[in-house]
């Protein structure tokens, strides 16, 4: 755990450069807006360690696959978010010495993330060798309120001389993905320009041919006025352009530079017309300037705040965490472009690759619901469903039939693109996340209609692989899944994974409930169904109520427990307590065969079930469960806390909840589990956001009707959330003298406060 980051309500503060850190908090302060994305890489060159990021939504590159040994069924290529042409580079030298930051004497290094205004500042005092200093001040941002803009602005003052400088101001395609399977770089130039003032660089992916055009324009003033240079050279190599340029420094006198990008991919624009495009957006960017850029960009901030802030009274590093999740999956995704998604790392990191895995539907999706306009969640779900001839593809290379919709582990456009056994062949339960999904968004929303719409080809889709992956054990004299990775990763090829049973069992008997409901309100629509995906309904059906009745689900009843899958108790039953700190974490410590014949668990596997379909249980089997498989979880997935948090507030057990929650909290800024330089866990910031607002809060949605069971964690004074639901706004503010639960806005609506009615009235 790395303490370095100072607490704050609003700002993330790293005081003194931290080399060591770097890229922890290149990640930690990275910027973006939904459209593209910036880790927080200096602006000059720098030579210590680094991971130079920049990302463009929707933008990647098929990577061919990479395994020691090739499993029939592998996907043939791998997905991967493109590290992008970057466009935040001025390099700085004086007298011929370059400033970096590796490399000079640094003192009084800040970075600054102000999440309330979405603007990263740095500014340093930096010595060269032959003892001139100057201080640099730099501000940049990604701008919400236009999405193919940044700018930065970015100050040098030399401190004890006056000499001659010079800046070289460019964007830069010829970029690489650090994890590229096969050292490939991805980008290809297709054309580029550069004239003094401006330079433009097309790059295009190979095999995907998406064209990203990356343009820069600049100005350079000093005392409010223009500065004029000796010289400016054109520099111009293969996949980059620039300006280099020659002035003067006086000492004492602040030079600001205003540098302005503009970044268009071909998702959203003509290839042809890129160029245009781009030197139009840079006009205009140039024309409005650094500052009514940025207060534009600023109010979009204001009015997300309105709508998604949480504030915490009495614990500033709860505060600031809970801030800083919200600050990152809103910047992530903003539920504009139905056709994005949301990554894992976001716009912080390349790991994990694809862009969607079932993060979206079993976390991120809860939170845009509560803090997003309805079309949002839906925009999610519509993805998926345009998924859906992929899935049935995808099954079919697995010999599945008949319309069975097997949903990648990862994917970007719908193809699977991830490539361990144990995972894409056997992590099943992620399909039925689709269905989970429907399901809840309905619960919420009320949009029935979402199933003629969509909902149902899906769901019969799913309910189809489900019909075929189970079989029939004579032995058991029931429907048994065997070979399967649950939630937790640290089992694999086990028979009978409980949350996989019945989250399969679930799946069927939604479908048959969503038909009925399609049969009744639009027997047209029902019909024209039927016909797309050729259902043979009862036969179908028929079948799938069999499983569902059949079904197989391995328990201890001297325990009172579920059992998370067949043969669990043969193992040495010990706690994570047990395990020496230097075992942790084991997946880094311990040889994968230990891993999986030890009884730890990686993240809530039945306890994922549990809070899932929390009412079909009542409070003494959860705390049975909870009491046995808690103690045995190492965590060591970022999406597991939220739920045992959420858990553990239901149960009463505030301590352990309020530990869960700060672990998720703070997850990144205090890089809890060791890997934060390779970006953010975006997706697990949504869990951060139910740990508090389900798990603190106690709402849930039950027969159309908001519920609210809150507590406080004895440390905090007070806190507050606001949730849209059914169009209205409705605050919920949790402080130690009681809750007050009040209608911002919307029509007079029931809620179940503690288990009692009260009417809210604006
Ligand atoms: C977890 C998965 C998750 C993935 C991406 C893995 O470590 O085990 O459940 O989907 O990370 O967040």
């Amino acid at each position: 755990m790395k303490e370095y980051l100072k607490h704050h309500e609003w700002q993330i503060i790293e005081e003194g450069l931290n080399p060591h850190y770097n890229m922890v908090s290149e990640s930690v302060f990275s910027i973006g807006n939904g459209r593209m994305g910036q880790r927080a890489n200096f602006e000059e060159e720098y030579s210590g360690e680094t991971l130079r990021g920049s990302y463009v939504a929707g933008v990647y590159y098929p990577d061919k696959t990479r395994v020691g040994w090739w499993k029939n069924g592998y996907p043939e290529y791998f997905a991967k978010v493109l590290n992008a042409p970057s466009w935040i580079g001025i390099r700085v030298s004086v007298n011929n010495q370059k400033l970096d930051l590796a490399k000079c004497k640094v003192e009084d290094f800040k970075r600054i993330l102000d999440m309330k205004l979405g603007l990263l500042s740095r500014s340093f005092s930096a010595t060269f060798p032959d003892g001139k200093t100057i201080r640099v001040e730099s501000k940049r941002f990604c701008s919400m309120a236009q999405g193919e803009i940044g700018a930065i602005r970015y100050a040098i003052t030399p401190m004890n001389f006056s000499s001659k400088a010079t800046l070289s101001i460019y964007v830069d395609a010829d970029v690489v993905n650090k994890d590229s399977n096969y050292d490939e770089k991805f980008w290809e130039e297709v054309n580029k320009e550069a004239s003094e003032g401006r330079a433009i660089v097309t790059a295009q992916t190979k095999k995907t041919l998406f064209h990203v055009t990356t343009g820069m324009c600049y100005s350079i003033l000093s005392g409010g006025k223009k500065v004029n240079f000796d010289r400016v050279n054109i520099e111009q190599r293969e996949k980059f352009a620039g300006n280099v340029i020659q002035l003067n420094l006086q000492e004492g006198k602040e030079l600001v530079v205003y540098k302005y990008a503009a970044v268009l991919s071909s998702e959203n624009h003509p290839k042809e017309s890129l160029v245009a495009h781009c030197n139009k957006v840079l006009d205009k960017a140039m024309a409005a300037g650094f500052d009514k850029l940025f207060e534009e960009h600023a109010k979009v901030w204001t009015h997300k705040w309105e709508e998604c802030d949480i504030t915490i009274e009495g614990d500033v590093a709860a505060q600031q965490g809970i801030r800083f999740n919200i600050f990152q999956l809103t910047q992530t995704y903003t539920g504009e472009d139905e056709r994005l998604n949301i990554g894992p790392k976001g716009f912080t990191g390349e790991k994990y690759g694809g862009s969607t895995y079932w993060d979206t539907e079993a976390y991120c999706i809860p939170f845009y619901l509560s803090t997003a306009e309805q079309k949002v969640a839906r925009n999610l779900l519509v993805y998926r469903y345009k998924h859906l001839p992929k899935a049935i593809e995808n099954a079919k290379k697995l010999g599945f039939k008949d319309g069975a919709a097997f949903y990648p582990f990862v994917t970007m456009n719908g193809e699977e693109c991830h490539n361990e056994w144990e995972i894409t062949f056997e992590e099943i339960h992620r399909t039925s996340a689709m269905a989970y999904a429907i399901r809840d968004y309905i619960d919420y929303t009320g949009d029935e209609a979402y199933l003629i719409e969509y909902g149902l080809e899906v769901l019969i889709g799913i309910s189809r692989f489900w019909a075929q992956r189970v079989n029939w054990s004579a032995d058991k004299n029931k429907y048994v899944i065997l070979g399967v990775t649950g939630p937790n990763e640290y089992e694999n090829n086990v028979n009978n994974n409980w949350y996989t049973n019945y989250l399969g069992a679930w799946t069927l008997r939604y479908t048959q409930k969503a038909i009925d409901y399609v049969k009744n309100a639009d027997s047209k629509r029902f019909g024209e169904i039927i016909t797309k995906v050729n259902f043979k309904e009862n036969v179908e059906t028929a079948k799938w109520m069999e499983i569902v009745e059949k079904m197989y689900y391995p328990e201890d009843p001297k325990r009172g427990v579920i059992l998370q899958q067949d043969g669990f108790l043969d193992k040495e039953l010990l706690r994570v307590s047990d395990l020496k700190p230097e075992d942790r974490p084991i997946n880094q410590k311990w040889s994968w065969d230990r891993i999986l014949r030890s009884c730890f668990i990686k993240q809530a596997d039945v306890l994922q079930g549990i809070y899932l379909f929390g009412d079909d249980f009542d409070m003494e089997s959860i705390r049975k469960n909870f009491d046995f498989y808690e103690p045995m979880t190492v965590h060591e997935s970022s999406l597991s806390p939220c739920v045992h948090a959420i858990l553990a507030s239901k149960l009463g057990y505030k301590e352990r909840a309020y530990e869960f929650y700060l672990r998720t909290a703070r997850l990144d800024l205090d890089d809890y589990n060791n890997d934060t330089e390779d970006g953010c866990h975006i997706t697990s910031m949504a869990g951060t956001w139910m740990s508090l607002v389900k798990g603190f809060g106690g709402m849930r949605v039950k027969d159309g009707k908001l519920h609210f069971n809150p507590f406080i964690p004895d440390k905090w004074k007070s806190y507050s959330f606001r949730i849209e639901f059914r169009s209205r706004v409705i605050k919920v503010k949790v402080s130690i003298e009681g809750v007050q639960t009040i209608l911002e806005a919307g029509a007079p609506i029931e809620i179940i406060l503690k288990e009692e009615s009260v009417m809210l009235e604006g």
